[in-house]
């Protein structure tokens, strides 16, 4: 069977749904493709699924998906924080007009690990219902999508998914990536490694 319908038949088939994106998708080309977050949204609309983000462009927040089913951990850089981090508040577009804190008068930034110090209290609220969706996944038939995780931050996705994967005996996952696809040894019996790039795949998938 050709992998896509395989996968298309995993997904139809699956209890639960984990996907990873990673820096693969922060090509240019991608986040000109709305039509590519279209296609992943057609695909898994009617699935329980969880999507994990290490991208911070905050393009997965404007997909149309549910923004109650993600979680971006590295942050987004269209959410502002104080650049000198004097509070933990974190404010949306344009709400400070002039890109200036209001409580220190410092130039504000993007909400994300690049900041010199990075106010976590953005992400955490998703991040905590992440792992309650992830605790309710564990005997249950999950299929994973890894899709262009790499290596810049593999804390994030692609180590914990290699351990998702493996704790869970009805778990399958794919990994989709140009140059990083392979498989440790722990999951090869659970995985399957799909060397090409992830947006490249999905952009032809159905
Ligand atoms: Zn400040």
């Amino acid at each position: 069977m050709a992998i896509k319908e395989q996968m298309l038949n995993e997904i139809k088939e699956c209890e639960k749904l984990l996907i990873g994106i990673g820096e693969e998708w922060n090509r240019d080309e991608a986040k000109k493709e709305d039509s590519l977050y279209e296609k992943l949204g057609q695909l898994i609309k009617d699935k329980d699924y969880f999507i994990v983000t290490t991208l911070t462009n905050g393009e997965l927040l404007k997909s149309g998906l549910d923004p109650k089913r993600m979680v971006a951990p590295c942050g987004n850089v269209t959410w502002r924080q104080c650049s000198k981090s004097c509070t933990k508040d974190i404010w949306e577009p344009g709400e400070i007009a002039d890109d200036i804190c209001p409580h220190c008068g410092e130039p504000l930034t993007g909400n994300t690990i690049q900041a010199e110090e990075y106010i976590e209290e953005g992400y955490l609220p998703q991040w905590n219902a992440y792992t309650r969706w992830l605790a309710g996944t564990l005997n249950k038939k999950l299929l994973i999508l890894e899709l262009g995780v790499g290596f810049q931050t593999p804390t994030v996705i692609r180590w914990p998914f290699e351990k998702t994967v493996s704790v869970n005996n009805k778990a399958f996952m794919y990994r989709i990536h140009g140059s990083f696809a392979q498989l440790s040894e722990g999951i090869r019996e659970k995985a399957e490694s799909v060397p090409v790039n992830s947006v490249n795949f999905f952009r032809d998938f159905s």
